[in-house]
């Protein structure tokens, strides 16, 4: 692999962790003391690597914020994607922890049973979860003829494997 290809690789992966740990934070159904309003740094430009801190607000289940831009004041709602990746993995961090000191309880959070992203939508299979095309076969172990048969029958009263959405991440 030439040094370019590795370049482009290693983005993607960085890419793919940032949507993970904002869909873990659209996922946070407390709200701890100690957790919000927090200053983080969202990248204003990737090449010349300025960042601008903003006060995050609230975080919402479709993977954005509000808040504020502390050198303008100005108020705005944005992709979580946009915070860089350390202050993502802090979000993450103070939450569990508060939760953990305020004894909040955990919640169910519905989660993909290949790779453990939270779900608001996917594939439900009789008992189990799958976020993707990718983790839905990953369940079947490759299986694509039984997936595709069990599939088939989703519209179906007994149906027991379909694609659907929910209201939110939280299980009842
Ligand atoms: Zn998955």
């Amino acid at each position: 692999m030439n040094r370019i290809k590795r370049s482009i690789q290693l983005s993607s992966m960085l890419r793919k962790l940032r949507e993970d740990m904002a869909a873990e934070l659209a996922a946070t159904s407390h709200r701890p003391q100690g957790w919000l309003p927090r200053t983080v740094f969202v990248e204003e430009d990737e090449y010349e690597a300025g960042f601008v801190p903003y006060r995050v607000q609230e975080i919402h289940e479709d993977r954005t914020f509000t808040g504020t831009h502390l050198l303008t004041g100005k108020k705005v709602k944005m992709p979580l994607t946009e915070i860089n990746i350390d202050w993502l993995n802090l979000l993450i961090d103070i939450y569990a922890c508060e939760c953990k000191e305020q004894n909040l309880e955990e919640e169910e959070v519905r989660r993909c049973d290949h790779c453990g992203k939270p779900m608001k939508e996917g594939y439900y299979l009789g008992g189990e979860y799958a976020c993707s095309d990718e983790c839905c076969l990953a369940l079947y172990n490759g299986d694509e003829a039984q997936m595709k048969e069990d599939l088939s029958h989703a519209d179906e009263d007994d149906g027991e494997c379909y694609y659907t959405d929910w209201e939110s991440y939280i299980t009842d």
